[in-house]
């Protein structure tokens, strides 16, 4: 969304924002948010030149799994990657993370790649009440 210039990276602070506070007013802390600001198509009227590269960082990318995984010190095979993309669940094995597809959302409908989630589940609540359970 940034790189094609459709937000700036001001606009995506101020939904982050808003993110976590209406998550702290329901009693949920984020500890971090991280996000890739680059894509690799070209072509998009707004588009910021230096943002159109190909980077690690976006999934299937596993860049910003191994940075969080640096700063939390987390194990990452005893983590779950929850999301609606083929990109998520291509960039949750390669991190060796089990994965859960959410139907909501593009609900792998985008086709990109060819994976197979561990899991699949209607919405988020469910890939929670799944994690629970399993732990
Ligand atoms: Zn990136």
């Amino acid at each position: 969304m940034i790189a094609k210039g459709f937000m700036t990276e001001k606009d995506l602070a101020e939904i982050h924002k808003k993110l976590e506070t209406e998550l702290g007013r329901k009693g949920a802390k984020i500890d971090a948010i991280y996000y890739c600001p680059h894509h690799p198509e070209k072509g998009f009227i707004n588009e910021v030149p230096g943002l159109k590269i190909k980077c690690d960082c976006r999934k299937p990318g596993i860049g910003l799994l191994l940075k969080t995984k640096e700063e939390f010190n987390i194990n990452l095979r005893k983590s779950y990657l929850i999301g609606d993309k083929t990109s998520d669940i291509l960039a949750g094995k390669k991190a060796g993370c089990q994965t859960i597809l959410v139907k909501t959302g593009y609900g792998r409908r985008d086709k990109l790649f060819s994976v197979k989630p561990d899991f699949i589940v209607n919405d988020l609540l469910e890939a929670v009440k799944l994690i629970r359970k399993e732990n």
